[in-house]
């Protein structure tokens, strides 16, 4: 899918909006979210516009693939060596905030179960 304008991420992709990265890949950038809920909090994203998680095609394999090494290497890159919990909001009951598929890696910390 091509950039959508005005979609924050696709922003930040394109280098239209400034972010704090830690990675780039071929298809995937990783930055801190700007909002940290943990020691580190990392959003690991797609460079192609994809609305979310559910709107995931088999044409996305080869980039999904590295979505998930890109997870395991922004873990390694925090020294998150307690455990790290990974996140994906879909849709409203979830709270997405921004509709651009966006793994958010948040590690440094304890977390609870269940989420809230
Ligand atoms: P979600 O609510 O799951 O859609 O997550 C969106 C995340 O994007 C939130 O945790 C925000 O804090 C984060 N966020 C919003 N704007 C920016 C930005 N400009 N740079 C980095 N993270 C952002």
């Amino acid at each position: 899918m091509d950039p959508v304008p005005d979609c924050l991420f696709c922003r930040i992709v394109m280098r239209e909006i400034p972010a704090d990265l830690v990675l780039e890949w071929e298809y995937v950038l990783a930055f801190r979210d700007i909002n940290p809920q943990a020691a580190v909090h990392v959003l690991v994203i797609p460079k192609e516009h994809i609305p979310s998680l559910a709107a995931v095609e088999q044409r996305h394999d080869r980039l999904l693939a590295a979505l998930v090494r890109a997870v395991n290497e922004v873990a390694r890159q925090g020294a998150v060596a307690d455990g790290f919990r990974v996140v994906t909001n879909i849709g409203p009951d979830a709270q997405q905030s921004v509709e651009h598929l966006h793994l958010h890696v948040l590690g440094g910390r304890a977390f609870s179960w269940p989420p809230g």
